[in-house]
């Protein structure tokens, strides 16, 4: 069975194609592990592989896929990770989930997340905080950690979480995996319980690129019932490239210079990688991105405010959690919402509530959206003399349970060099480029819009040239 968990989920298929494998055997095999789960990554796990799985000539083979609690799945327990929302099992599933399944990746369960998707470190998860796999005493980041540490731990082949302003980069990162957040509109987030709509987009958890490209493909397109996704041009390329050559890579200094708290064993992963893609042929040059350090101000203004139009539906009448004692509507309501939402949740929603209140909406609301089309901006102007930006995922490796709960605002600063691509709407992918003491460091590539075929192809070169080893966290 050990052979079975080591293989890609590309592998995986092929063997299954192959007739080596079965398709169900695969599926037990991890679904007993994930049953056995000691690091809380799932809050849900199918208990028998479904009755289509197995039928040869889907594109994923039958190789099952581990989904974020926020994603609506049919009968199911769908949470995102809050108590207002107990119990919870949705009449219906989210396009991507159901998407994947038809592309032979059936549901292996559902993973932990931070509540409504809002963190860095999975902390705020009404289930419970997740265990980073490769040191049980810290956090496997956030929000999408469950997925990301499912994955890294070997507990589920690949996974798909979602990313908001960093939350599949991050956690990818600090668990040592490959995650990709596509091309705002690439893929449809009917059924994707909300965060903030302007953001919000899907996407893979994966051992390697070649996974991200395989799993990718099958989640974008154009879906009726979201009116803001969009035809993807083309498809999906797998990666192929062994080398750079010819590529521009900018590294953006108003990012990586001292604001963003890069730590030293960070910084020097990032420079070792960065020597490498000299050496596959890339030119390095320094760039500008003069209001990217403004992301984070405009973000936590924007990402709040639309929470708190989009948890104003989680009111005791319609889903989940009710604490109506003997009183009236609005006490109904206050007491419903008082007892579902934890902290960070309410802390969104009033900091929301107040951007958008009458005679502050311009000052707040009004002026992180003008930040938010400059930084846009900026990235267009990048990419007419680069192919790609490049930075840290993160400025930190993952750092103890409970060292940052009692400081939101260090927490924030996990996303300073993950919000910008968030703001501007464009791909970013991932890849862990090493370990600084014994903890993995993630790099990350961003790439203007629909421009994921060639990010995934220099993310592959470069793979292959850091030649990073993730098995220890696979035990
Ligand atoms: N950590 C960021 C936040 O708390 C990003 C979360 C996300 O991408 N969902 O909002």
């Amino acid at each position: 069975m050990s052979e079975l968990i080591d293989l890609t989920a590309a592998q995986a298929a092929e063997r299954i194609r192959a007739g080596e494998i079965a398709a169900a055997e695969l599926f037990d095999a991890y679904r007993e592990r994930a049953a056995r789960d000691e690091l809380n990554a799932f809050t849900w796990v199918a208990d028998a592989a479904p009755e289509a799985n197995g039928q040869s000539g889907t594109p994923l083979g039958g190789v099952p896929v581990a989904v974020k609690d926020l994603f609506c799945t049919e009968g199911v327990p769908s949470q995102s990770g809050s108590k207002i929302l107990k119990g919870y099992r949705p009449p219906y599933t989210a396009t991507v989930v159901a998407k994947l399944a038809e592309a032979g990746a059936p549901l292996l369960g559902k993973t932990n997340q931070d509540e409504f998707a809002m963190g860095s470190s999975n902390e705020n998860s009404a289930f419970g905080p997740v265990l980073n796999p490769w040191d049980r005493r810290r956090v496997p980041g956030g929000s999408s950690g469950g997925s990301a540490a499912a994955v890294a731990a070997g507990l589920a082949p690949w996974a798909i979480g979602t990313d908001t302003g960093g939350s599949i980069r991050q956690p990818a990162a600090l668990c040592g995996i490959v995650g990709l957040k596509p091309t705002y509109g690439a893929c449809s987030r009917y059924g994707m319980i909300a965060f903030a709509s302007s953001l919000d987009q899907a996407g893979p958890f994966t051992r390697d690129v070649h996974d991200a490209a395989l799993l990718v493909r099958h989640m974008v397109g154009r879906d009726p019932r979201d009116s803001t996704s969009l035809e993807y041009p083309g498809e999906i390329e797998l990666p192929r490239a062994e080398d750079l050559k010819g590529l521009r890579l900018g590294v953006p200094e108003d990012l990586t210079g001292s604001e963003g708290g890069i730590e030293p064993g960070v910084r020097e992963s990032f420079e070792a990688t960065i020597k490498l893609a000299e050496g596959l042929g890339a030119s390095i040059e320094p760039c500008r991105l003069p209001h990217a350090p403004q992301a984070l101000s405009a973000y936590y203004l924007i990402a709040p405010a639309e929470a708190s139009a989009n948890l104003a539906r989680f009111d005791g009448v319609r889903y989940g959690l009710r604490v109506a004692g003997d009183s009236d509507l609005v006490t109904m309501y206050s007491r419903t919402r008082q007892a579902g939402f934890g902290a960070e949740v309410k802390r969104r929603i009033m900091l929301g509530t107040y951007a958008l209140s009458s005679g502050y909406y311009d000052a707040y609301y009004g002026t992180a959206q003008k930040v938010r089309t400059k930084i846009a901006e900026d990235f267009r102007a990048a990419f007419e003399q680069f192919d790609f930006i490049v930075t840290p995922t993160s400025p930190c490796t993952a750092f103890e349970l409970g060292a940052k709960m009692d400081n939101p605002l260090a927490m924030y600063l996990n996303d300073f060099l993950a919000v910008p691509m968030s703001l501007a709407g464009i791909p970013a992918i991932s890849i862990p480029s090493g370990l600084s003491q014994g903890l993995p460091v993630g790099f990350q590539l961003a790439g203007p819009a629909f421009s994921e075929s060639r990010l995934l192809d220099a993310a592959h070169a470069l793979e292959g040239a850091i030649g990073f080893d993730g098995r220890q966290a696979r035990r």
